[in-house]
């Protein structure tokens, strides 16, 4: 659980959070969106005022939480984390508002998640900063007004088309993280490599950022397992033929496609003719939830070309076939 920008946790978590850029010039790649927060965030100190409410959004480890941290560290505010499904009452939310200083972030992940009774309460609190609540039970029932600081909402989400309109229109500042490409990758990597004090070759960086997914997350989850074949064969630089061995042995294949994407191509194809099927059937089919396959897998099948998506459902395409080694239909 993260805790004022403290993870507590196994030891992996805890190097997470040694990971973690702090600032946004450590803040690698995603130049268009630290462009735009740098002047937000530059305007806002020099009005001494809080920022304007933040929308983060794209798929799953792109680093928006990382994002919200470093804005809270350029803005010199302090930052609560919760997510969408933590906050079950509104008395949960009014707890956490009341409990900021003027300008703090409130950081909401998975902000599509929050009960709509609760996204309610929100919409007063971001717009004039105060909420009503009603307190007490049958007769004794009243309502409380109560202000609140002026302070800032980052809310994280995968699936921006899943926030009701009047959510998103509350939130003055939009920004779309993108996949990153393979020189901001290998960036990312070398950096986790020296925070690991471990050396990599630059071809090896290279693969492992080819292969993936575009993500920061993926590409530092596999140089731990890189990390751990290269020690264990005695290497003091990860080199390159450890690294294309051990991503074999992970099932990470030569586009950055792991066992569930394949599988998802796999239901497609096999079970469906290749599609047009519904979402909600490849995902019972594949033994997923349709919010992982829509949020984390479908975006990357989809921009780099294995998934087409039709009016009556996804199709694969024939790069699919292909790289599943499959006998692509009709030909
Ligand atoms: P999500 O987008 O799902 O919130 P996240 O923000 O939780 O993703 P993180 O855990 O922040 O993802 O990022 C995953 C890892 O990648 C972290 O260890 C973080 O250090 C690293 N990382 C993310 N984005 C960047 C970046 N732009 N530059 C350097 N490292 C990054």
């Amino acid at each position: 659980s993260i805790v004022s920008g403290q993870i507590q946790g196994p030891k992996e978590e805890q190097t997470e959070f040694s990971l973690r850029p702090q600032n946004l010039q450590e803040y690698l790649g995603q130049e268009r969106v630290k462009k735009e927060m740098a002047v937000y965030i530059k305007a806002a100190k020099k009005r001494d005022e809080a920022l304007d409410h933040v929308l983060l959004y794209g798929p799953p480890g792109l680093g928006k939480t990382t994002l919200a941290f470093v804005i809270a560290n350029e803005l010199g505010v302090k930052l609560k984390s919760t997510s969408g499904p933590a906050i079950e009452k509104a008395g949960d939310l009014v707890a956490l508002l009341t409990d900021l200083d003027p300008g703090d972030i409130l950081f909401i992940d998975e902000i599509h998640r929050l009960p709509k009774p609760i996204e309610e309460v929100l919409y007063s609190a971001m717009e004039d900063f105060y909420v009503d609540i009603v307190i007490g039970e049958g007769q004794t029932t009243h309502a409380v007004h109560v202000p609140l600081p002026p302070f800032t909402l980052v809310g994280a989400t995968t699936l921006a088309g899943q926030l009701s309109a009047p959510l998103r229109d509350r939130f003055g500042i939009v920004e779309h993280l993108q996949y990153y490409n393979v020189t901001e990758l290998e960036k990312i990597i070398q950096r986790s490599s020296s925070v690991f004090n471990i050396e990599i070759a630059s071809q090896a960086a290279h693969e492992l950022a080819r292969r993936s997914r575009g993500t920061p997350r993926v590409a530092n989850r596999l140089l731990r397992r890189v990390r751990d074949f290269a020690q264990v064969k005695g290497e003091d630089v990860i080199s390159y033929e450890t690294t294309r061995d051990s991503l074999k042995q992970l099932q990470v294949d030569d586009e950055g496609l792991d066992q569930t994407d394949r599988k998802i191509l796999r239901v497609i194809i096999e079970n469906y003719h290749g599609g047009p099927v519904g979402v909600r059937t490849i995902a019972a089919n594949a033994g997923e939830d349709v919010e992982t396959v829509e949020s984390l897998y479908e975006p990357y099948l989809l921009q780099h070309g294995f998934l087409l998506m039709t009016p009556r459902g996804r199709m694969v395409t024939e790069k699919a076939y292909v790289q599943l080694g499959l006998p692509i239909p009709g030909q």
